[in-house]
C-alpha cells in the first residue's frame, strides 16, 4: 500500500527494523532511512549532505531533497518528500538512471564532467540499498584522509 506521509523520527541510530511511515534521522551521523513509499518495503537509505540529501523541518514536516530516485529497486518508484507528504513522480526509466548516475558522480567529483553540466542539481538521486552503504564510520575517515 503506498504511503502519502512520512512522519519524522529522531534517533540515536538507525533501527534494525524500519517502520512504514517513518522517516528516520540519526543527524549524528548524517544518516537517514525510510521503506520505500510504494509500499514495496525495501529500505531505503538518503545520507544526509551537501552532495548527498538536503533536509528542512517546516514545524510541520520534513522536506528532503532532491527527490528520491529509487532506481536501484524493482519497484523504481520515485518522489519527493514535501513537508512530510509524498508527491510522486514517474518511475524512473533507465535513461533517467544512467544520467542520474553520471551527474551524482560528477557532483561528488568523482568522474571528469564538463563544466557546464556540473552546475546542474543533481535531481533525483538514487537512494542506495541501505546495506550497500559504507558505515558512518568509514565515511567519516574518508572525508578526513580525503579519499
Ligand atoms: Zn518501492
Amino acid at each position: 500500500m503506498r504511503i502519502d506521509r512520512l512522519r519524522p523520527s529522531f534517533v540515536a541510530d538507525i533501527p534494525e527494523t524500519l517502520e512504514p511511515g517513518v522517516l528516520y534521522l540519526a543527524l549524528e551521523y548524517d544518516a537517514m532511512a525510510h521503506l520505500c513509499a510504494c509500499g514495496c518495503g525495501a529500505e531505503v537509505a538518503t545520507p544526509i549532505g551537501p552532495t548527498d540529501w538536503r533536509i528542512a523541518w517546516n514545524g510541520v514536516g520534513m522536506t528532503v531533497r532532491p527527490s528520491i530516485g529509487n532506481g536501484s529497486l524493482a519497484c523504481r518508484s520515485h518522489y519527493v518528500i514535501e513537508a512530510g507528504r509524498i508527491n510522486w513522480c514517474a518511475p524512473m526509466s533507465d535513461r533517467d538512471i544512467a544520467g542520474e548516475r553520471a551527474r551524482t558522480a560528477a557532483a561528488k567529483g568523482l568522474t571528469p564532467y564538463p563544466s557546464a553540466r556540473q552546475a546542474e542539481p543533481p535531481e533525483p538521486q538514487i537512494a542506495q540499498p541501505l546495506a550497500a552503504q559504507a558505515p558512518w564510520y568509514i565515511r567519516a575517515w574518508r572525508q578526513i584522509v580525503g579519499s
